[in-house]
């Protein structure tokens, strides 16, 4: 280890910054951020500080850096664009075992200063030991993607009860798992889900009766349309914590792989006519494997609210007490849309977007067609596979042009994505000739156009077998 990680107080100590420009600003921003009282050295300074120190949040000497300036101070910092003064000032510091930093110049450094991930009060802090200060910032973005925003909300309110609960577990283990419980458990999720005065009485409740039985809950969640990297970084935290995983048939393989490997999975299928288990059967277990305490995870394609029968099982949670809560994803609209280069509204062609179901009723989609033959609107057509020869038939017959653009996309954002392209007259014969498998989603309007301008950016377009019939 070249460096000794610490973390240090300088709340209202004296901190000295010689340099006026940007590169100083950066460094002292960070040092108000820790509360220091910061001085700057610099015969003119930039814009950054020069506001800084007319809101009077920083002293500025107007001067050049003198030797006896270092003497005093908490940290020293020198970020002038003079490598002589810069090693002046870290010579006159060492000399004197006065803590010194040289921006970008680690070998005259007493400490470096680390990339950080700021939850305050949590502080996480990254160092390649100057190595590589890109590397240390990469880093950085992927541990702020990994921790979320109110961690440092959720260790306000464990200060907040620290008092309360070394009062009444007096057993320092019992207190552990106490706080093992609340900090990774429900608590917790009501803190990263926003609700901070449920998660305050959740906790006050649960110190309360520490002996009472564990109560599960249950994260609906969206997985999105196929592809892992669409996932949302709160659906993959939660799929890394549920016990239990309870799945559509929609969820594909790749975003299975990334829940917890011990936990138990749970087909609950769903395919056309042909389901694996009722909603009603599905409702009942969500319930019965969270009252057994678990946490349990019910994955579901796209988003959960979005012809996805979430609310369906929400109702039956909140009837019987158990906590829940719902991630969004992306829904197949904006997959497939994105991923075949189809803007869903655009300012010249479409201003407002219709999601509606095509699925069969009997034997024929039951919508209301007048108001989905609308000028400048787009259509987007989710489980329509089957009805689409009458949904396009329909949609001619109540006055839509027979010319309107209108592509199929299959298996959307994922490898195996294939796009039919054609018109509504034209589109149920190129789909049927390819033989086209569920699922799909079906994109009517004059946006579709426009996939030829962007089809450049289609980003699986190597993959994806396109065909024009435009
Ligand atoms: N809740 C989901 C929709 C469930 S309904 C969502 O928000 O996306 C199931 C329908 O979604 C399928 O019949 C199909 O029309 C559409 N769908 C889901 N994933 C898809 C994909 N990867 N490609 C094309 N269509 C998809």
């Amino acid at each position: 280890m070249d460096f000794l990680p610490i973390f240090v107080d300088i709340k209202s100590r004296p901190c000295l910054v010689v340099g006026g420009g940007e590169v100083a600003a950066r460094k002292v921003e960070l040092l108000l951020r820790a509360e220091a009282d910061v001085r700057v050295i610099a015969p003119a300074l930039g814009v950054s500080l020069g506001e800084l120190r007319d809101a009077r949040r920083v002293r500025h000497l107007a001067r050049a850096f003198e030797d006896d300036d270092v003497a005093g101070n908490a940290l020293v910092i020198a970020a002038t664009d003079d490598p002589e003064v810069n090693r002046r000032i870290s010579k006159l510091c060492r000399e004197r075992e006065q803590p010194v930093n040289v921006v970008d110049q680690p070998a005259l450094c007493s400490f470096i200063m680390p990339s950080i991930i700021d939850r305050s009060p949590v502080v996480v802090a990254v160092s390649t030991g100057g190595a590589s200060p890109v590397l240390a910032r990469l880093m950085r973005a992927r541990l702020e993607a990994l921790i979320p925003s109110a961690f440092g909300q959720l260790a306000e309110l464990a200060r907040e009860f620290r008092e309360q609960v070394k009062a009444r577990l007096d057993d320092s283990g019992a207190r552990r798992r106490f706080w093992e419980k609340v900090l990774d458990g429900p608590v917790a999720e009501m803190v990263f889900a926003g609700r901070r005065d449920s998660a305050r009485s959740a906790l006050a409740s649960t110190l309360e009766d520490e002996s009472s039985a564990p109560v599960g809950e249950v994260y609906l969640v969206g997985a999105g349309p196929g592809e892992p990297d669409l996932l949302t970084s709160r659906a993959i935290r939660l799929m890394q914590r549920a016990d239990v995983v309870v799945y559509d048939r929609l969820v594909s393989d790749g975003v299975l792989d990334l829940t917890r490997r011990d936990a138990q999975r749970i087909y609950a299928g769903k395919e056309r006519s042909r389901h694996a288990l009722p909603q009603e059967s599905i409702n009942q277990l969500l319930v019965r494997l969270a009252g057994e305490g678990q946490r349990v995870l019910r994955l579901k394609g796209g988003d959960p609210f979005i012809f996805g029968r979430g609310g369906e099982e929400i109702e039956e949670l909140a009837a019987h007490g158990i906590p829940f809560q719902i991630v969004p994803g992306i829904t197949a609209a904006s997959g497939c849309a994105a991923f075949a280069g189809i803007p869903l509204t655009h300012r010249d062609y479409a201003h407002s977007c219709a999601f509606v179901t095509g699925h069969l009723k009997g034997d024929r989609p039951n919508l209301n067609w007048k108001s989905l033959v609308q000028p400048q609107q787009t259509l987007v057509i989710y489980m329509g596979l089957v009805g689409l020869p009458i949904i396009c038939d329909q949609l001619i017959r109540h006055g839509m042009r027979e010319s309107m653009p209108a592509a199929l996309i299959e298996r959307g954002t994922t490898s195996r994505q294939r796009i039919y392209a054609g018109t509504l007259k034209s589109l149920p014969g190129i789909v049927e000739r390819a033989g086209a498998r569920a699922p799909t989603l079906t994109i009517i309007g004059e946006v579709v156009r426009l996939r030829d301008k962007l089809s450049w950016f289609e980003p699986r377009s190597s993959d994806a077998a396109a065909e024009s019939a435009g």
